[in-house]
């Protein structure tokens, strides 16, 4: 456990931001693999995660909203409402998940052609 509150929220935000740009470029027809992919790392993600406190809360989210990896829609989504939960139970306000797009830019260039969130 980080012994330090602002320790602890800086690594929230960094972690947040890579999850959420990965979900954003996740492909609108995942294959089989991709799909096992996202889900394993979702779940290893759950028990790596250096905030023990945080990845305890996240291993039981991951339980009652289980990860959706059938498009890039989907896995958005489901990420955005999984942040919500954690923002709802730390007492932060609740995201718009139609403002994903606008809000996260991974700097990869002109993406292939993609649905919008
Ligand atoms: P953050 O929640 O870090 O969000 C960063 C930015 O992301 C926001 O400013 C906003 O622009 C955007 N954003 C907010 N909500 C969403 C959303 N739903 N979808 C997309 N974008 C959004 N901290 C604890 O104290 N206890 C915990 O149990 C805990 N568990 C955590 C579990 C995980 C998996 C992670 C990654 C972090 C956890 N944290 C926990 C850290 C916590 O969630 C915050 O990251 C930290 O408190 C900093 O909060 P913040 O207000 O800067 O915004």
């Amino acid at each position: 456990k980080l012994g330090n509150e602002s320790a602890k929220a800086e690594l929230g935000r960094a972690t947040w931001k890579f999850l959420h740009t990965m979900t954003l470029r996740f492909p609108d027809e995942p294959s089989a693999s991709d799909r096992e992919a996202l889900l394993s790392f979702f779940h290893l993600f759950s028990r790596l995660y250096p905030c023990g406190e945080c990845a305890e809360h996240f291993q039981q989210l991951l339980r009652d909203l289980p990860p959706q990896t059938s498009s890039r829609l989907a896995a958005a989504g489901w990420l955005c409402a999984a942040h919500n939960r954690v923002n709802a139970r730390l007492g932060k306000a609740e995201f718009p998940c139609d403002k994903l797009d606008e809000t996260y830019d991974c700097g990869c260039g002109a993406p292939k052609k993609t649905s919008k969130v």
